[in-house]
């Protein structure tokens, strides 16, 4: 999959070559390819934003810039996405669906942001990483990449993303390993027991019960099986646990 970044930060994105996500960039599964807005600069002082008209605080991006630089990469395929806070907010079910594109571009702003006129005219959808304001799309456009990417075939292990947490519209269930003895506290017996569909049962219902306990909010939204709801209500007439009790 191709990403291409438009931003006056590429040095910003060091971090994409670290663990998972680059790995997947030297086998070439993904190809994040960062293009600088000052090199479209026209200006001798390589000057890439302005005053906003009507006065205010902070400078604005200018349009032409940013469209020269939009133009070096676009192909018919692109879909060109602006990270930005008034955006639509990023979830499971929006990485999944930017998974299946082949291209990529990722608008960063910064300062007050964009001129209107260039998000008209490029801008496919916009996109936020959540309600509360960043100095730039940067660390927005490494949240998409690194999100979309574990969707993309070979980046993770075959099955990891099937059972993780909103995968199913279910937080996920609590994972153990060595020591089975970890300050006095025991690994949960079924999970050393080899029995497969017991396991599976029991981590349904820790899944449930995580989800109930630390985002109830979820569980309106999904169809539970008659069985799940059978669960539910079990747990729900359990003395609390003191790990992950409600908050909300
Ligand atoms: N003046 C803008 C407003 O109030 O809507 C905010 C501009 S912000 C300081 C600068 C840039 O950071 C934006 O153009 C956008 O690219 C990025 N940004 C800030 N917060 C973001 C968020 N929550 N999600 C995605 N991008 C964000």
């Amino acid at each position: 999959m191709q990403f291409d970044v438009l931003t006056l930060f590429p040095e910003m994105f060091e971090v994409l070559n670290e663990s998972i996500i680059g790995k997947a960039k030297e086998k070439g599964l993904i190809n994040v390819n960062l293009i600088n807005i000052r090199d479209f600069s026209k200006n001798k002082h390589k000057k890439v934003d302005d005053t906003p008209y009507g006065g205010g605080a902070g400078m604005v991006l200018m349009p032409d810039v940013v469209y020269d630089t939009y133009k070096s990469v676009k192909t018919d395929k692109a879909r060109v996405i602006y990270m930005s806070p008034q955006g639509k907010k990023l979830d499971q079910s929006k990485v999944e669906e930017l998974s299946k594109q082949e291209h990529l571009i990722l608008l960063c702003g910064h300062y007050e942001g964009i001129d209107q006129r260039v998000i008209d005219k490029i801008v496919d959808e916009e996109i936020s990483i959540g309600d509360y304001v960043l100095t730039g799309g940067e660390l927005p456009a490494m949240v998409l990449i690194d999100s979309v990417s574990r969707y993309i075939e070979g980046v993770l292990k075959e099955g990891s993303t099937k059972e993780e947490s909103f995968s199913q519209g279910l937080l996920e269930y609590p994972q153990y390993t060595r020591p089975e003895i970890f300050e006095g506290q025991q690994v949960p017996e079924i999970l050393l027991s080899g029995h497969h569909q017991n396991i599976d049962k029991w981590r349904r219902k820790q899944s449930l019960k995580m989800t109930l306990e630390k985002r109830s909010d979820l569980l309106d939204k999904i169809n539970l099986s008659d069985e799940d709801k059978k669960v539910l209500e079990e747990i729900k007439n359990e003395v609390p646990n003191k790990v992950g009790t409600a908050r909300n």
